[in-house]
């Protein structure tokens, strides 16, 4: 099955930082150092999507991107919503619903999540759907119940299910790829022959760890993102 690394740049980036970063990626592109038989998706902010979009293509790069985020609807009375159909046709592959971030401080809930996802397929583009549970859920042993349920929330197709323990995320503490395997395998029974990435503080140190796990087809990786080194000693080591 094919690989992912999924660069969730967030909104740790400018517009211009994002444009010189995409411009890195696609000098590694040309000397081959982009890690082999991988799809790297890059996720920018939405405003530097437009032109890193375009750097994408005046490069010919096989790198894809994704929208962090995406709206219910593909036009309307929706303010502040992006249209999937809109970022499909600037050339956008794919959008991320239900990350962590999105669930804690927008409120997203199931029911949300499975709009946006339905849009998001209706628009063209491919679903990148992120689950995870908290420590408490986690210490209280409800992460598999939690994460089966965030899974049965959105019934549209998804293209890649990104497990993220909440509490991993951007705390430099990364699950044990032991529990990141249980996970991904109590996943891969439920969704079945769907690809599983882990995502939380995935960096240098642990990426191939987890890339040797079974049931696991790739990463997403936020802060360690966001720089040309971080990038460079990461792939690496895949
Ligand atoms: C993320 O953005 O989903 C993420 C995993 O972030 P970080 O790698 O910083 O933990």
């Amino acid at each position: 099955m094919k690989r992912y690394f999924i660069a969730n740049w967030k909104m740790y980036l400018s517009i211009s930082k994002s444009e010189q970063l995409a411009r890195q990626l696609v000098r590694l592109e040309k000397q081959k150092k982009l890690p082999k038989d991988v799809e790297v998706i890059i996720a920018p902010s939405l405003l530097a999507l437009q032109s890193v979009a375009a750097i994408l293509k005046k490069a010919k790069s096989k790198m894809k991107l994704a929208a962090q985020d995406v709206g219910v609807a593909d036009s309307g009375p929706y303010t502040g919503g992006v249209s999937p159909r809109e970022l499909k046709k600037l050339g956008i592959t794919y959008a991320i619903v239900g990350h962590s971030e999105r669930r804690e401080h927008a409120g997203e809930d199931g029911s949300v999540l499975a709009k946006k996802a339905a849009a998001a397929v209706a628009g063209g583009l491919q679903v990148i759907y992120c689950v995870g549970e908290t420590k408490d859920e986690r210490q209280a042993a409800r992460a598999q119940e939690v994460v089966k349920k965030q899974l049965r929330d959105v019934k549209s197709e998804i293209t890649i299910i990104a497990y993220e323990p909440r509490w991993a995320i951007g705390t430099g503490l990364a699950i044990q790829p032991s529990e990141a395997q249980q996970m991904h395998d109590s996943i891969a029974r439920e969704v079945r022959g769907v690809p599983i990435c882990y995502g939380g503080s995935v960096s240098d140190k642990n990426i191939y760890a987890f890339l040797s796990l079974e049931n696991t087809e790739g990463v997403l990786v936020g802060s360690s993102s966001t720089t040309a080194a971080s990038l460079q000693a990461m792939f690496k080591r895949i």
